[in-house]
């Protein structure tokens, strides 16, 4: 189900900025570097960057896997963090400090952590900070959790995504399974709707919709619907 609107800019003569949120594992990230390629313009996955944050806190020794963090040592280490985006045989890669991350940063030992570390205000406001450089320019699709809210609340185009919790547990295990992970499907589940909940009611920046986001729930969608959706929506009609 979905609610449609109306966008009054041609996307594809008009640079503009196109903001996805929702809950995790909606597909947001294929969905919105579907729509970057149809646009040519530039994706960015700002879970990863959370990702990239925590999985440094992990390999120093500032994020425990039982959940305790260093904040004060971890503000300190932000600036040596340095996180960027590359694309490899069409798929988007993370690299943090140079080296490929893209696997790592998609474990469980990443996922369990990461709500935590993104709850940092400090952590949030580096993020954001970057964020915003890089949409200067507009012409980019970002996709989060508070693009539309706190990172570009003037985005012209603004997309709210959810879908069924098991759904969206059932795709993270095929996933992690095809990935060669040995994961269980009630870990992913649980960790599926506990990210909801952290997210949803953290202080700094919770997950919400903005007013004047669509809301896109694609419990029983596929890709090549989704894309006819877009199509619909930035055709106006
Ligand atoms: O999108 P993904 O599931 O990879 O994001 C990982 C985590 O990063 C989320 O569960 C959320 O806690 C955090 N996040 C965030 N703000 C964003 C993007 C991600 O807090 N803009």
């Amino acid at each position: 189900m979905y609610t449609n609107t109306k966008l009054t800019l041609n996307p594809f003569t008009t640079k503009i900025i196109i903001a996805i949120d929702g809950h995790s594992s909606t597909g947001k990230s294929s969905f919105a570097k579907a729509i970057a390629q149809e646009l040519n313009y530039i994706y960015v996955d700002t879970g990863a960057m959370y990702r990239a944050v925590t999985l440094y806190g992990l390999q120093h020794k500032l994020v425990s896997s039982d959940g305790q963090i260093e904040i004060e040592a971890l503000m300190a280490v932000l600036p040596d963090i340095h996180i960027s985006f590359q694309n490899i045989a069409g798929q988007n890669n993370t690299f943090l400090n140079r080296v490929n991350v893209e696997r790592e940063i998609r474990e469980i030992a990443v996922s369990q952590q990461v709500s935590a570390v993104s709850a940092i205000a400090g952590v949030r406001k580096h993020l954001v900070y970057l964020q915003q450089q890089m949409g200067k320019e507009k012409g980019i699709v970002m996709d989060g959790r508070d693009i539309g809210t706190v990172v570009f609340p003037q985005a012209e185009l603004k997309i709210f995504m959810t879908a069924d919790p098991r759904v969206r547990a059932e795709r993270r295990y095929k996933e992690l399974r095809e990935k060669g992970s040995k994961v269980s499907f009630d870990e992913i589940l649980n960790n599926v709707i506990q990210r909801d909940h952290d997210d949803e009611t953290r202080s700094v920046a919770p997950l919400r919709k903005a007013e004047d986001a669509i809301l896109l729930d694609n419990s029983n969608m596929i890709p090549e619907e989704q894309m006819a959706w877009f199509r619909r929506v930035i055709a106006g009609s």
